[in-house]
């Protein structure tokens, strides 16, 4: 393994320990970077997966720091389809988010994942809604709800599993 100490990540993290005043220890450093240089979600077993294998920092350090992060608002901690729990940078999720914003999403009622509808544009501006007076459109969010091909072909001729309408908002 390279010496990852001198890497972009690991400097950007020891300036944002020191821009937030708190006191920078490795674990916070490593942890943080990794957060940083990840770019995706991570849960707890991705994050030790991605640190030095020299046990230097154990699984308790890890769980504490990443809610540590959170607490500070570095962080985000969301459970996914899977219920379980995964870590990413607060600016990784602003800019994803914003990503999201220029397409339209596909949502499946069976499997309950949502698909992005890269290359489409957003709902043109005559779908907009009736508001309220004195209401205005920042953008519009187009989720279509429906079953998508793997669940298509995997349960043609089962039952849905079950009635329910899940509301996005
Ligand atoms: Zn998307
Ligand atoms: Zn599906």
């Amino acid at each position: 393994m390279t010496d990852t100490s001198q890497s972009p990540a690991f400097q950007a993290a020891e300036e944002r320990l020191r821009a937030l005043g708190a006191r920078v220890t490795q674990p916070r450093l490593s942890i943080l970077a990794c957060l940083i240089d990840t770019g995706v979600p991570l849960t707890h077993q991705a994050v030790i997966d991605r640190l030095p294998a020299d046990g230097a920092i154990d699984r308790v350090t890890v769980y504490r720091v990443l809610d540590w992060l959170v607490e500070q608002g570095m962080a985000q901690k969301r459970a996914g389809n899977d219920r379980v729990f995964r870590f990413s940078l607060i600016e990784h999720e602003a800019a994803r988010a914003e990503v999201h914003r220029q397409h339209n999403h596909f949502h499946c009622s069976r499997c309950d994942r949502t698909f992005c509808l890269e290359g489409q544009s957003a709902p043109a501006p005559q779908a907009a809604p009736d508001l309220p007076s004195g209401f205005a459109i920042e953008h519009i969010e187009l989720t279509v709800n429906g079953v998508c091909a793997e669940c298509g072909t995997r349960t043609a001729s089962a039952p849905p599993s079950s009635g329910e309408t899940t509301c996005q908002n």
